[in-house]
């Protein structure tokens, strides 16, 4: 029997369907000013970036899979994935707005303590995904049901270890993207 009123999987209307799914434009549509134009529609297709790091105090509490299925379960992709050890040198391009705060010194030898892993994520406003799904800064008080809030808190080092690394902006992304996967970079 055929169910009609549900969207099958693979039609792109399925919630789930995880392929690119284009705005599609009814071809009964009347032209019109309400009718958006080709080039709106492929603006809209992009998908964006953003650079993720699951920093040393996630990766020894071996929460890399935890961390990464909570990306993959709000429907992001991974499309690149990498551990490694991040030396001085990286970590100075990467936190450039924060090398001449107090508490950078502190930052480069908790992010140089052991392996991280990076990863690029794609989707569209990933930025303002993630950055909601990984939640403020100081774990402590951030909300409880994103990755922070429920995986962290202050182990006598107050803000610093806080599990994951988020880019803020789209251009940030590029920017950190650049920097951890070269040949990703656009
Ligand atoms: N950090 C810290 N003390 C602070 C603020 C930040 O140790 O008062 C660390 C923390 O690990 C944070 C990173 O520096 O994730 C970068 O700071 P930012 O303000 O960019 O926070 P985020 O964007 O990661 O939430
Ligand atoms: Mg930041």
């Amino acid at each position: 029997m055929e169910v009609t009123g549900l969207a099958k999987r693979g039609d792109g209307r399925h919630a789930g369907f995880p392929g690119p799914v284009r705005a599609v434009v009814p071809s009964a549509a009347p032209p019109g000013p309400s009718r958006p134009s080709a080039e709106r529609t492929a603006m809209t297709d992009v998908p964006g970036r953003i650079l993720i790091l699951i920093k040393p105090d996630a990766v020894k509490r071996r929460l890399i899979g935890e961390i990464l299925r909570r990306i993959e379960a709000k429907g992001y992709d991974i499309i690149a994935l990498d551990r490694l050890r991040a030396t001085p040198e990286l970590l100075a391009e990467h936190y450039a707005e924060h090398v001449d705060r107090p508490f950078y010194p502190s930052i480069v030898e908790y992010m140089t303590s052991g392996p991280l892993v990076a990863a690029i994520v794609e989707g569209h406003r990933v930025v303002e995904g993630l950055r909601s799904l990984i939640g403020a800064t100081e774990p402590t008080t951030a909300v409880p049901g994103t990755i922070r809030g429920d995986l962290g808190r202050d182990w006598g080092t107050s803000a610093m270890e806080n599990l994951v690394h988020g880019s803020d902006s789209p251009e940030s992304a590029e920017r950190e993207i650049a920097i951890w996967f070269p040949r990703f970079a656009r």
